[in-house]
């Protein structure tokens, strides 16, 4: 099924918060957005978990579900916003306590479970730097990044401390607490302090201490999808943007349920699963599970939530697990549908439509960004297909190295080029860990680059190519990955697809496409020659694939995106490089 525009209503149950896009990028500016934040009392700057927190837990919102956590054995937790200040600021007194003071480095490595939540807040009332972990990641990982951005302290749980910490301890100067969630600490664990009677110990006020907003706040590693994972540091001040982009780009109103279902080992799991949704004052639920089909469709009809933001992987796995799941379940306190991480293939968006009854609307940003920047927003038609336009207070721009090298701006519509942003809004990254020279590499001529290639059509919106190490080169063409998938992807068979650009004399690059299939399909040469067919008839010679195999499962990242290069590798009988962020090799 292929639609090119779908169009929004005109009449609202609930009115958008940006129902005119030229006219909200003309009124909007970041002082304004600042200014709707509160601000440490007496003028003390800016600290993320007094918007997120503390602001509400005296006013109107006091009683307030802030998080709603749901246990994978099916226990059901809440913390009004009352609650949470209070719990935050136990933490940050057990870290004053232990001396644990201003940009010291706390790390969880944590399932979604109520502490991870605490001590991200708690940390950062304190002035610490918080950076989770995924729980998932196995000793090396987790050792790579504890050294390299200089752990203090760690919360986590014994159980994930004897698997992935204990090997690796020796390895750890700099890390001196250990903090267990629960109610023991083995004396045999350097540091170990167990986590319930601390809390229970500590005072449930805390006076946040003087923040700079540009003191550093959070720290996340990239997803690892083109290479070793980089360490990117966020600040206070970041929260202006999470704030105003939970507004604008996920709609969020004030008695919205809000779910997000990133882990907070990834940036979208903290920006939106933690900050923006609590700066804006909303519900949100956390679910401990992992993936599983019918649960999310329970979850989102028995929490009502109203705006769901996920990832394509998501979507492809509800898409495969089939709509008729979705019939029996009551969705109507839905209204806004949010997706990302990897280009959403069009079939993601209209499938939406067709078992939610909603579009899924595609959005775009990066780690290094710390918030939305390109987004289909609630009021503006969906192109599917296209990451939407650059939120207010963002300029986006498709750029080319001309033949001095130097980086000019593409501005006639529909050219391929690297995707360009101008510097200055308040979530930007302020450097990788340890590497400033890559961070460097990152701007030229007044733009921030970010790596990935894309077109804009003549209305603004932006179309995703490629990330530009995935591009592949045949025969004097570009090709992007996402449009051979997307092709491959409207063949009923075909759950998940990849392509990759394998040598060739001639050529210099040609396709090769692996397919992983439906419930129902079984890899066959029939098939294969079918989908080699159906590609062909969809793209074209010199763009369809001329290789096909059959997969059980594409390779992924913990954040779900699909790791292109592994299967480069792979194909070519490469060096697989760093692997540590593959899902289920740990
Ligand atoms: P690494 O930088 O370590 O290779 P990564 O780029 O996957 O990993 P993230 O910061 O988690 O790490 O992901 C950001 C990237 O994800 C973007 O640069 C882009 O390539 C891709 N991405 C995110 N959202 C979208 C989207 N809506 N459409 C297409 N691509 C997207
Ligand atoms: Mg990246």
């Amino acid at each position: 099924m292929h639609r090119d525009v779908i169009e929004k209503p005109r009449t609202w149950a609930v009115v958008p918060n940006v129902l005119e896009y030229e006219r909200a990028r003309s009124e909007f500016s970041w002082a304004a957005a600042r200014a709707a934040l509160d601000g440490l009392p007496g003028g003390h700057g800016l600290n993320i978990a007094h918007e997120a927190v503390d602001r509400h837990a005296g006013g109107r919102l006091r009683d307030r579900v802030a998080l709603r956590f749901l246990a994978a054995a099916g226990a059901r937790t809440e913390l009004s916003y009352r609650q949470l200040a209070a719990e935050t600021a136990r933490f940050a007194n057990a870290l004053r306590a232990l001396g644990v003071g201003r940009g010291d480095r706390v790390f969880a490595l944590l399932g979604r479970v109520p502490e991870l939540y605490v001590a991200a807040l708690g940390t950062l009332k304190n002035g610490s730097v918080f950076c989770p972990l995924f729980s998932a990641f196995g000793p090396e990982p987790v050792r790579a990044r504890l050294e390299l951005g200089g752990a203090r302290v760690l919360v986590t749980t014994e159980e994930l401390y004897r698997r992935k910490v204990a090997g690796i301890r020796g390895a750890l100067s700099s890390l001196e607490h250990v903090l267990l969630a629960g109610d023991a600490a083995p004396a045999e664990i350097p540091g170990a302090r167990a986590l319930a009677p601390l809390l229970a110990g500590a005072a449930p006020r805390f006076e946040i201490p003087p923040t700079d907003p540009e003191d550093l706040a959070l720290l996340h590693f990239t997803s690892g999808t083109t290479g070793r994972p980089k360490g990117a540091m966020h600040v206070h001040e970041a929260v202006v943007a999470h704030h105003a982009t939970g507004r604008i780009a996920l709609d969020l109103h004030d008695d919205d349920v809000f779910w997000c279902t990133a882990d907070p080992g990834w940036v979208t799991g903290t920006s939106y699963g933690i900050v923006a949704p609590l700066a804006c004052g909303v519900t949100s639920v956390v679910d401990e599970a992992e993936f599983d089909a019918d649960r999310w469709y329970r979850i989102l009809e028995e929490e009502r939530v109203s705006v769901w933001y996920t990832a394509p992987t998501a979507v492809r796995m509800l898409m495969k697990a089939g709509a008729e799941l979705a019939r029996g379940r009551d969705l109507s306190r839905l209204r806004f549908v949010a997706s990302v991480g990897e280009p959403l293939n069009p079939e993601g968006v209209v499938w939406g439509l067709d078992a939610l009854g909603l579009p899924v609307h595609d959005n775009w940003w990066q780690t290094e960004t710390g918030g939305i920047m390109i987004a289909n927003l609630a009021a503006m038609a969906v192109r599917p297909g296209s990451m939407g336009r650059p939120l207010p207070g963002i300029t986006a721009a498709v750029v080319a190295r001309g033949p001095d090298g130097r980086v000019v701006e593409v501005a006639e519509p529909g050219v391929e080029g690297e995707l360009a942003l101008a510097p200055g809004w308040p979530s930007m990254f302020r450097g990788y860990l340890g590497d400033e020279a890559r961070y460097r590499a990152c701007f030229a001529e007044g733009w921030y680059l970010t790596g990935d290639l894309v077109r804009r059509d003549a209305d603004g919106y932006f179309w995703f190519v490629g990330r530009k190490d995935d591009v592949i080169k045949s025969a004097g063409h570009l090709i992007g990955p996402f449009e051979v998938e997307s092709a491959l992807l409207e063949h009923p068979a075909v759950a998940e697809a990849a392509a990759i650009g394998k040598p060739d004399p001639v050529a210099l690059e040609f396709v090769k496409a692996f397919v992983s299939l439906k419930p129902g399909y079984a890899p066959s040469e029939a098939l294969r020659l079918e989908l080699i067919g159906f590609g062909r008839s969809r793209l074209g010679r010199a763009v369809a694939p001329k290789e096909l195999d059959f997969l059980p499962a594409l390779p992924r990242t913990r954040s779900g995106k699909i790791m292109r290069r592994l299967l480069k590798a792979r194909e070519l009988g490469l060096p697989e490089g760093d692997t540590s962020t593959l899902e289920g090799g740990a």
